[in-house]
């Protein structure tokens, strides 16, 4: 099979069967991985803070640097949580707060160092999503490059191609006209990979988007990777519409899996399509039929908690279902950068 045009991924999400999806899907999944087997990580999202000044409507979690609420965590609350997380069996944290201006860079890079000075390589972190990252280099009014060098000294590995959602302008005008542009999110990206860290592409659907904005959300990330080759894995997540002021319902499984596969066939250039336990609970597993390899267990993270998110703790009922499936199972490391190695 070859690499599908948006006209052909078009034709096939309007016309294509469940099955047809599913076997085109497997095809691209088999090139990179073992059709039986599927890999997980335990992890957390430390959510550093929640005063955020970006005010994406589709957000339940944020409270304005004026209101009451706020809160940034203390560097003993960020350990305890890590504590929390090797208790249960995790290695893998992600930081993601919000735009808050009275954080600066020199917060973020000592905070990453001390992890990364206390726990050493028995936990790798995602440092920030792309979305802060921006916000932080403008307002240290640094460029990209110098800001990436910054995180880079730090002891920084990743920074999570999180704070996508949809990646249109049309979309960011109607739902978060404060946060950037979708320029600014790759040139940010590349000066990331630029910098030898590693990243990652994500997406969320079920809030209005159009197909076609979708779709130039999977164009964009294709043609990023076919430029640079940084993106280690592709997740796509759901929407979760409640306490938001957009509002809106949650989209069906099937839509979701549905997605997975067109993602996997259309990214024939990204070796791992990620399933969204956080989102999808249960029904994510079934992804894996679509097309997905990989998924996260969360412990926690506040920001799809506040707007409905459910997290199960029981993780290994969980990991009975994709076996029940037909999967083996198997644990995976985040992988240090081949730049940063040694
Ligand atoms: S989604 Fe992120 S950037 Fe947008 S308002 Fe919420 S915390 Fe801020």
């Amino acid at each position: 099979m070859t690499r599908i045009s948006v006209d052909e991924a078009r034709t096939l999400w309007e016309r294509g069967s469940d099955e047809e999806l599913m076997r085109l899907a497997g095809e691209v999944r088999a090139r990179y991985h073992d059709p039986d087997r599927a890999t997980y990580m335990v992890m957390r999202i430390i959510n550093y803070t929640n005063v955020c000044v970006a005010q994406c409507d589709y957000c339940a979690f944020y409270v304005l640097p004026n209101q009451s609420g706020g809160y940034v965590l203390s560097r003993e609350d960020v350990f305890a949580k890590i504590d929390e997380l090797l208790e249960f069996g995790g290695d893998l944290v992600g930081f993601n707060g919000g735009f808050n201006p009275k954080l600066p860079l020199d917060y973020y890079c000592d905070l990453f160092a001390s992890v990364r000075e206390r726990y050493g390589e028995r936990v790798e972190f995602y440092a920030l999503t792309v979305a802060e990252f921006v916000f932080l280099a403008d307002r240290a009014k640094l460029s990209y490059a110098e800001a990436a060098a910054r995180l880079r000294d730090a002891g920084v590995h990743w920074v999570t191609g999180g704070g996508s959602e949809i990646l249109t302008e049309d979309f960011r005008a109607r739902h978060a006209k404060w946060k950037y542009t979708v320029a600014d999110y790759f040139d940010a990206q590349r000066a990331l990979v630029e910098a030898g860290l590693r990243t990652t592409a994500t997406m969320v659907i079920g809030f209005d988007e159009t197909l076609d904005e979708r779709l130039e959300h999977l164009q964009s990330t294709r043609d990023f990777q076919d430029e640079t080759g940084g993106l280690f894995s592709f997740l796509c997540w759901t929407y979760k519409p409640y306490g938001t002021a957009f509002g809106g319902r949650e989209i069906s499984p099937q839509e979701y899996r549905r997605w997975i596969a067109l993602s996997r066939i259309f990214l024939d250039n990204v070796e791992h399509i990620r399933t969204s336990v956080l989102t999808q609970n249960e029904e994510a597993f079934g992804a894996l039929d679509y097309g997905a390899d990989d998924f996260d267990l969360p412990i926690e993270d506040e920001v799809t908690q506040k707007a409905g998110a459910r997290i199960e703790l029981d993780l290994e009922g969980l990991l009975a279902i994709p076996r029940r499936l037909g999967y083996e199972v198997e644990y995976r490391r985040a992988e240090r950068p081949a730049a940063l190695a040694g």
